[in-house]
C-alpha cells in the first residue's frame, strides 16, 4: 500500500482549506469525507459573513466551490468514515470500515455537530423553515420577528443577546430555574429588555403553520405541568455541540466536552508529531466558517513544514 504524504479528514471549511493549501504545495492530498460532505455549512441557506461575498453565498454552493478549488490543485476525494488512527513509528494508520490508509501526516478536521433536541417538528423545519442552530448565520433572516432560543449555557445567552439586534422579542427557554452560563453572560441576558426567560420549560414540539414554517414552540412547564405554546417564527437551538472526535479517543488529548486539545503554543499541532487538528473539532470558542478556514490553512502550512523537515 502506498503511504500518502497527507490525509485530510473532513470536507468542511477547515478540511477543504487545508486541501487547497497542501494541494498547492504539491503534496497530493487525499481527502476523506465522512457522513456530512461539506460540513455544517451545507445546512445553512445563505452565508452572509464570509469575507469576499458582498451579496452572500449559498452555503452548499460555497462548499462546492471550495471542493472544486482544492481538486484543481490535485486534491483527491474518497468517502470513508475513519474509525481509528494507530501509529507505527511516524506512520499513521487509519482504519475506516474494511479499508486501511497509511500516511506520513494527517489533518483531523472532522468538525462538530450541533446537539439537537429530538422533538417533533425539529427535523422537518430544520434549515430554512424556522429551526436553526446558528444565530450568527441565520439571525438576520428574523428581523422584526419573535424568536425563541433553547438552552441555558453561554451559547444560549450569546445567541439570545446576538438576536436582540434583529428580532423584536427573544424568549429564552431553559429547562431549569438557573442558568449554566457564566455570571456575566447570565446577568447581561437577564438585564436585556428584549429578552424574556421562560424557566423550567421543557421543549416538546416545534409547531408549523399551514405552509410548513415554524409558528410556535410548545413547552411543558415542569413545576406546574402546564403545556404552553410560545409563538415564534424562529427556534434557535443552543444546547451545545458534539465534536466529531470519538475516533481519536485514547490517541489525542480531549477536553471534557470532547474537543481536541492542541499542543501548548499552537492552535493546530497535537501531541503526536505529524498529526494536526483544525476547525470545529478543536475550536469551541469561535466556531465560524472563516476561523475554521484559517485553522485549515495553519494546519496545512504546519504539515508542509513538518514533512519538509522529515525529508
Ligand atoms: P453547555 O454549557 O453544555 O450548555 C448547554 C445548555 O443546554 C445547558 O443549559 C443545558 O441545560 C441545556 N440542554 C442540554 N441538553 C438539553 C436538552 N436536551 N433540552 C433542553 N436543554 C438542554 O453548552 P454551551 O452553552 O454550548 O457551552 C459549551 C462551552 O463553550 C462552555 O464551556 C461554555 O462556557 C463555552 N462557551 C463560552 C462562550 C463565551 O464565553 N462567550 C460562548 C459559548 C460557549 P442544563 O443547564 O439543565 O444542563
Amino acid at each position: 500500500m502506498a503511504i500518502e504524504n497527507i490525509i485530510i479528514l473532513g470536507t468542511g471549511c477547515a478540511g477543504l482549506t487545508a486541501a487547497i493549501y497542501t494541494g498547492r504545495a504539491q503534496l497530493n492530498p487525499l481527502v476523506l469525507e465522512g457522513s456530512q460532505p461539506g460540513g455544517q455549512l451545507t445546512t445553512t441557506s445563505e452565508v452572509e459573513n464570509f469575507p469576499g461575498f458582498p451579496e452572500g453565498i449559498d452555503g452548499f454552493m460555497m462548499m462546492d466551490n471550495l471542493r472544486k478549488q482544492a481538486a484543481r490543485f490535485g486534491a483527491r476525494y474518497e468517502h470513508a468514515k475513519v474509525d481509528s488512527i494507530e501509529l507505527n513509528g511516524d506512520i499513521k494508520i487509519l482504519k475506516a470500515g474494511d479499508k486501511t490508509y497509511e500516511a506520513h501526516s494527517v489533518i483531523v478536521a472532522t468538525g462538530a455537530r450541533p446537539r439537537l433536541l429530538g422533538i417533533p417538528g425539529e427535523q422537518e423545519m430544520y434549515g430554512g423553515k424556522g429551526v436553526t442552530t446558528c444565530a450568527t448565520c441565520d439571525g438576520a433572516f428574523y428581523r422584526d420577528m419573535d424568536v425563541t432560543v433553547i438552552g441555558g449555557g453561554d451559547s444560549a445567552c450569546e445567541e439570545a443577546l446576538f438576536l436582540t439586534r434583529f428580532c423584536s422579542k427573544v424568549t429564552l427557554v431553559h429547562r431549569r430555574d438557573t442558568f449554566r452560563a457564566s455570571k456575566i453572560m447570565a446577568e447581561r441576558t437577564l438585564a436585556h429588555d428584549k429578552i424574556e426567560v421562560c424557566w423550567n420549560a421543557t421543549p416538546e414540539a416545534v409547531l408549523a403553520d399551514e405552509s410548513g414554517n415554524t409558528r410556535a414552540l410548545q413547552v411543558t412547564i415542569s413545576d406546574s405541568g402546564e403545556s404552553k405554546e410560545i409563538p415564534c417564527k424562529g427556534v434557535f437551538i443552543a444546547i451545545g455541540h458534539i465534536p466529531n472526535t470519538d475516533f481519536v479517543d485514547g490517541l489525542l488529548e480531549r477536553d471534557s466536552n470532547g474537543y481536541i486539545i492542541p499542543s501548548v503554543g499552537s492552535q493546530v499541532r497535537t501531541s503526536i508529531d505529524g498529526l494536526f487538528a483544525a476547525g470545529d473539532c478543536v475550536d469551541h470558542v469561535y466556531r465560524q466558517a472563516i476561523t475554521a478556514a484559517g485553522m485549515g490553512c495553519q494546519s496545512a502550512i504546519e504539515a508542509e513544514r513538518w514533512l519538509a523537515e522529515k525529508e
